[in-house]
């Protein structure tokens, strides 16, 4: 039984990192830039006028009542390109190039114009409403890195210094696989012994949720002939092969025995976790091949543990284990004394501000409607008590 991050570690050493191609930015968001982002000029580009209004030199605004000509008009895009005398202002627009010789803008509340001058009401320092040349971003700034995630708020930085293309990791394909002889699908009402397949559309959509190019593969009944068959052609045709059920020591659990008839590498294959402990994770060809236990709540957390961090890391991520933090426990915790506890919890930020959480109630690793309220997992080291009011780790869901 390996540790959690000696299960990281084995995955981390062991799953590649795929190769970059170019795509649109439109169709960026979910990837990881595969290069790094560098301003090729500064911004704004221009002194700019943060408001409409008056383009003035503010040593010119003696008292309340200052008459200064208007020579001019810079709006966006077609700017007012003489410089600014004394006792002169020019008219100015939102977003437009501030001519040179002014140092500051009154905006048009505090004016009045009429006939070829303006009255300013007000006085002002230099540099107001004005946002200076290079005071947002210098030009050779390295702005987002290899490895980071695309987003819909960091997007407007690549598009804004030029990448229309830009090179990002390729989306692994991952097969899914269910396997056990008691499954049936979804749109079936089982019969007598019979379950439904809850784990492929799950494993499918966390997945997808990674930006992988998911596909559910047919169902497999425990039959080592046909799960040879099942795993070793999703191995070929795809980067990695997740697998559930069919992984504790039952008689009918063949997982392993089919990746190692099929010459497949056993990495690790039982892990100091709790739910999940016969996670199986081995290499079969160039393919990576995941064995979840078919408990849906042990495979959300393995998947969430190790699928997500290699899935993740085929994508060149930077980060790959995804994002966590620390809360305050709303209950006891206590992990077995061999394996470390992740406990499927519900955060709220309680009366005090604080972010707590509250273990979801569960029967057991079975009791996949448990999962439908947690949107985090708590960590307790194995061996390890937390009483209400402690401090643990968590990781989001
Ligand atoms: P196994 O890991 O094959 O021993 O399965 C453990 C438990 O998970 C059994 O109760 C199975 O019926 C259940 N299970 C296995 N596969 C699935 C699946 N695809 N969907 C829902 N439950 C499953
Ligand atoms: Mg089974």
């Amino acid at each position: 039984m390996i540790s959690i991050k000696n299960a990281n570690n084995s995955i981390k050493r062991t799953v590649p990192t795929l190769e970059p191609e170019a795509i649109a930015i439109r169709s960026s968001v979910g990837r990881i830039l595969a290069e790094d982002i560098v301003a090729d000029m500064d911004l704004p580009p221009f002194d700019r006028s943060m408001m409409d209004g008056f383009a003035v030199r503010a040593a010119d605004l003696a008292g309340p009542h200052s008459t200064l000509k208007v020579v001019g008009e810079s709006a966006a895009g077609r700017g007012w390109h003489h410089e600014l005398s004394r006792g002169e202002a020019v008219r100015i627009m939102t977003g437009a190039p501030v001519p040179k010789g002014a140092d500051a803008v009154i905006r048009v509340e505090d004016t009045s114009e009429n006939d070829g001058s303006v009255v300013i009401g007000t006085v002002v320092k230099r540099g107001t409403s004005i946002v200076k040349r290079g005071s947002e971003v210098r030009s050779g700034r390295v702005l987002l890195s290899k490895g980071d995630l695309i987003t819909p708020y960091n997007i407007a930085t690549i598009a804004a210094f030029g990448y229309a293309e830009l090179q990002v990791y390729k989306r692994p394909t991952i097969s899914v696989i269910s396997t056990g002889s008691e499954i049936v699908t979804i749109a079936t009402t089982p019969k007598q012994d019979q379950i439904r397949n809850s784990n492929s559309v799950m494993i499918a959509s966390m997945a997808a949720a990674l930006n992988a190019k998911v596909e559910i593969r047919p169902h497999v009944m425990d039959d080592i002939a046909n799960l040879k068959r099942a795993v070793g052609s999703a191995s070929e045709r795809s980067d990695m092969v997740v697998l559930t059920g069919g992984v504790s020591v039952g008689k009918y659990d063949l997982t392993k025995d089919a990746i190692i008839g099929l010459g497949g590498k056993i990495i690790f294959d039982k892990v100091r976790l709790k739910p999940g402990k016969p996670t199986v994770f081995a290499m079969l060809g160039n393919a990576c091949v995941f064995g979840l236990p078919g408990n849906p709540v042990s495979a959300a957390v393995a998947f969430r543990l190790f699928v997500q961090a290699a899935i993740m890391r085929m994508q060149g991520a930077g980060s790959p284990l995804g994002s966590g933090g620390k809360a305050l426990t709303n209950a006891e915790l206590k992990a077995p004394t061999e394996r470390d506890l992740y406990q499927l919890s519900r955060s709220e930020i309680d009366t005090k501000g604080r972010l707590s959480i509250s273990p979801v109630q569960t029967r057991g690793s079975s009791d996949l409607a448990s999962m439908r309220v947690a949107d985090c997992l708590a960590v307790v080291p194995r061996g390890t008590r937390n009483q209400p009011g402690d401090i643990v780790d968590i990781l989001w869901l």
